[in-house]
């Protein structure tokens, strides 16, 4: 049962590092995060036999994404171990007295920003590169150079690397997500990820808008440039003009170090950034050396992270909202707080069972936690604050948008309005198909749907498309410009030549996201031969599970959304997948491969194109069906299993020889 659990936790933190590392989107907090990560630890510990080198818990998080140049920094960047409590310090301070007799703590706060390494030659700024998985990271030293406190050229004429956070302070973020609201683009999560958002952008003058920011607390080997403190390195960094936060201190011992956190986690509302904690570190450099690294992270150093802030709000009502699928959401109107630096009135209540499970009634007074700025909830009510005024809520029967009864099927901790012309519903699913990562229409965001959907001229995809007909009748509306309606037709019209996955997502087809989207569409040549794809055929394609499969299939045989599809291909919508030429010859061609480990000259997702163009069907576990492995640095249970099974083994160096015989030969 527990190795079970260890192995979901895996799959789990991966997608939560997917979504935050990757996408800039987390769906849990941080704080979510860890508690899962830290059980995933604890789970590792207590089974030796499932360990694994590509667990979560083994890798520095970062991912490199295809749109930068790889860059392999010349000191590994590591992560942090955590702490949570005084017993998690103690047992630090514990580890570093088997090794050191006399040493003192530097601690300073943690900042909660994207890591970078950045590099100078002669005095002038060269590079600046994420800290990616650790090994490589991306160049992104054009958006970089938008970040106006940091020095381009520096009274130090000799080689240096430095490092630190990129941040958004906690005013231009607001500025920056009520613009997006404005726009009715997709809000931030936190600052954290707009500022990673931001620095990842390829067009530099959507950094340079961002306002970036950053502070600087590393020098890499300190040594050379006559550091031997922690201590100095912040003044070394100070002096030469980078941003250095100014809370620092340095003590003798673990006690104190604790009562010096308690003070630093009550000040953290007042600092225009955010920060997640503390960190500790052996504040002289030459014991650092003895202490060393992990895998992971420094033996010399720790992160306390700090609790998700908690306060009192009172919920003065509970409301419902429907979702594209029907997805019935309680949530509750608070009476506005600030917590950490921003106004909160909302929080979720999930589902019915999560308001009877902690009794949670209108007018009640409760603890509200702002789980790492993503959705606000309620923790728990203060049951002693009860009046006589408290009223319970009622879930409803029925939809409060539609009226139609609404329905909670077996093992479903949700409701679901099940009416398919629900308004809630209709307007989710025009929101969702014009979104950016769907058919990506300019102009066509929730709100502006909501109006045309109540002025009667919006009311299903289709509509989208017969939009151009009804101008005199958009024009009327308070707030439509000619200029805005031709632009939001040009976008329309462009819509209709998307690429098929842009529609295969736009569909909504329960389970499939844009990543399945996009894997259907490296399958199928347009929507037709998608419809006819039956169970057992989509269960083929790797990464398209069962339940998808059928969820895809249950889609199309709906009467309603083959009538939709060809409605929509009448009015002109003609999504084609964009396929890349595989080959049919050569020594990959129609055999399985699995990629694993990391690679010095590609990252595993341009590897694993490269393996498909050449016609390889690349899969991700080695079982008999398994013709070649293709292994990198640190590859660990994969490898193992392919020496077992006697499936051929390749490493990077003879994957190039492969590749340059073939484009030699062709
Ligand atoms: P981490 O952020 O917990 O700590 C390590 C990093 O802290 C270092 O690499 C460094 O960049 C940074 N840091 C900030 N101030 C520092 C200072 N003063 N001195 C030294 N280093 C400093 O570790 P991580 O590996 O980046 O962990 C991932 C973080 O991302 C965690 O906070 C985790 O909760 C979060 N995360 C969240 C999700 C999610 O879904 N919410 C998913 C993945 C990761």
């Amino acid at each position: 049962m527990s190795k079970s659990r260890l192995i979901k936790l895996r799959k789990e933190l991966e997608r939560h590092g997917h979504l935050y590392y990757v996408l800039d989107q987390p769906e849990i907090s941080d704080f979510e995060y860890d508690k899962l990560l830290q059980e995933l630890i604890d789970l590792e510990d207590k089974f030796p036999d499932m360990a694994d080198p590509n667990s979560p818990t083994q890798k520095v998080g970062g991912i490199v994404l295809d749109e930068f140049k790889r860059v392999k920094h010349e000191s590994e960047m590591y992560s942090l171990n955590n702490a949570f409590s005084f017993e998690d310090l103690k047992a630090f301070d514990q580890r570093i007295k088997r090794s050191l007799t006399n040493y003192q703590y530097e601690v300073e706060y943690k900042i909660d920003g994207l890591a970078m390494s950045l590099l100078y030659e002669d005095g002038q700024f060269v590079q600046a590169v994420t800290r990616g998985d650790g090994v490589f990271g991306e160049d992104v030293s054009n958006n970089i150079k938008t970040v106006k406190s940091l020095p381009l050229k520096i009274d130090y004429p000799h080689k240096l690397e430095l490092r630190g956070e990129v941040i958004i302070n906690k005013d231009d973020f607001e500025k920056i997500n009520k613009l997006r609201a404005a726009n009715e683009e997709v809000l931030f999560a936190n600052a954290r990820n707009a500022a990673a958002g931001s620095v990842r952008q390829l067009d530099s003058k959507i950094a340079a808008k961002r306002n970036l920011d950053g502070f600087f607390y590393t020098v890499v080997d300190p040594e050379i440039h006559g550091i031997s403190s922690q201590q100095e390195a912040l003044g070394f960094l100070k002096k030469l003009g980078f941003k250095v936060e100014s809370h620092g201190k340095i003590f003798d011992d673990i006690e104190d170090v604790y009562k010096y956190i308690e003070e630093l986690e009550l000040k953290r509302s007042q600092l225009n950034y955010d920060i997640d904690g503390v960190v500790i570190k052996v504040n002289d450099l030459a014991a650092q050396n003895i202490l060393g690294f992990t895998s992971k992270f420094p033996r010399w150093a720790i992160a306390y992270k700090f609790a998700a802030q908690e306060v009192t709000s009172v919920i003065e009502d509970i409301f419902i909202t429907v979702g594209r699928t029907g997805k019935i959401t309680p949530n509750a109107k608070l009476t506005p707080v600030l917590i950490d630096g921003s106004t909160v009135s909302f929080a979720q209540l999930h589902n019915e069972d999560m308001i009877k499970e902690k009794d949670i009634r209108i007018n009640d007074h409760v603890i509200v936690r702002k789980a790492g700025d993503i959705i606000p909830e309620v923790v728990k009510v203060l049951f002693d604050k009860r009046d006589g005024s408290q009223k319970s809520y009622v879930f409803p029967n029925n939809c409060p948008v539609c009226d139609q009864e609404i329905v909670r099927l077996e093992n479903e901790a949700h409701h679901f309005c099940i009416n398919v012309d629900c308004p809630a519903r209709l307007i989710e699913t025009m929101a969702h198909f014009a979104s950016r990562d769907a058919m990506d229409i300019k102009g066509l965001g929730e709100q502006t749907i909501k109006t045309l959907y109540n002025e009667n001229i919006l009311s299903s995809l289709e509509d989208i498309y017969r939009l151009k007909t009804k101008e005199a009748q958009v024009l009327s509306l308070q707030g439509f410009k000619e200029k805005s309606f031709s632009n939001l037709i040009m976008a329309i019209e462009a819509s209709k030549d998307n690429d098929l996955s842009k529609f295969i997502n736009g569909l909504g087809i329960r389970l499939v996201g844009s990543r399945a989207s996009q894997i259907l569409s490296e399958h199928y040549d347009n929507i037709d031969a998608l419809s006819f794809a039956k169970v057992e055929e989509l269960q083929l394609i790797s990464d398209i599970g069962s339940i998808t499969a059928q969820s895809i299939v249950d889609f199309f045989k709906n009467p309603k959304n083959i009538e939709m599809i060809n409605n929509l291909k009448d009015l002109g919508v003609n999504p084609q997948a964009v396929k890349t030429e595989v080959l049919e010859e050569g020594y990959f061609a129609n055999k399985t491969v699995v990629v694993t480990g990391s690679f010095e000259n590609y990252d595993r997702k341009a590897l694993t194109s490269k393996l498909e163009t050449f016609g390889a069907k690349v899969t991700g576990s080695v079982s008999g069906k398994t013709d070649i492995v293709v292994y990198g640095e640190n590859a660990g249970s994969k490898y193992t299993k392919a020496i077992k099974l006697n499936v051929e083994v390749m490493n990077e160096e003879e994957f190039i020889k492969e590749v340059e015989n073939y484009e030699k030969n062709n």
